[in-house]
Formats: structure tokens, sequence, C-alpha cells
């Protein structure tokens, strides 16, 4: 089970539906956030879609910051990669300079036993 997001807890909270002001020909439904919008008596309460929209907004935008994270994590892994693949290469010329060295001394040691 994922852990819920807090800040959406929060969110829902700040967006509580205010009594319904009625007018003769409309109601008004307001929320605490200022958002208000009149319809028809008898019409849909619209105040569940504010509060969808408000979600569907933080949710898109806490979508996005964790793109933007994954990308940077990818961008991460791949610079690490290069580095190792760097390193790896640099180990094997050092393993190869030492080959190529030991290689020379024996063969300076088996020519100075022939002298
Ligand atoms: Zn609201």
């Amino acid at each position: 089970m994922t852990a819920p997001d807090p800040g959406l807890t929060d969110l829902i909270a700040a967006h509580p539906r205010l009594p319904i002001h009625v007018f003769e020909d409309r109601h008004r439904y307001r929320c605490l956030c200022g958002w208000f919008e009149d319809v028809e008596p008898g019409e849909f309460t619209p105040h569940p879609a504010h509060v969808a929209f408000v979600v569907e907004q933080h949710t898109n935008g806490r979508i996005t910051e964790l793109e933007a994270r994954i990308a940077e994590a990818q961008s991460l892994c791949n610079a690490t990669g290069r580095y190792n693949a760097a390193r790896q290469k640099h180990w094997n010329i050092r393993v190869f300079a030492c080959d190529v060295l030991a290689a020379l001394k024996g063969r300076a040691a088996l020519e100075g036993e022939q002298q």
C-alpha cells in the first residue's frame, strides 16, 4: 500500500463547501478558497467538481515534480556509468602498463643472465 500524499489531505481540508447562498433564481455554491459557482435550483452541486479540479491540479504538479526527479536521477545514473567506464578504462591501461613493465623487467633479467 502506498503512503497517502500528506499535502493532498491538507489541500482537501482547505476546500470545504460553505453554506449555499440562495437567490431567487439561482443557488450560489461557495468554497473557503473564494471559488463560487451559481447554478439554477435543482442543478447538480458543482463544489465536488471544483475540489476534483484542485486535486487534479495538485496531482499533476506532483507528477511533474516526480518526473523531474526521475530525469535527474537518470542523468546522475548515466554520469555515474560514464565515470565508471572511464575508471575501468584507466584501470585497464594501468594493468596493461604494469604487464608491459613486468615483461620488460623479465626480459632484461633474462638478458642479464645470458651475458
Ligand atoms: Zn476551494
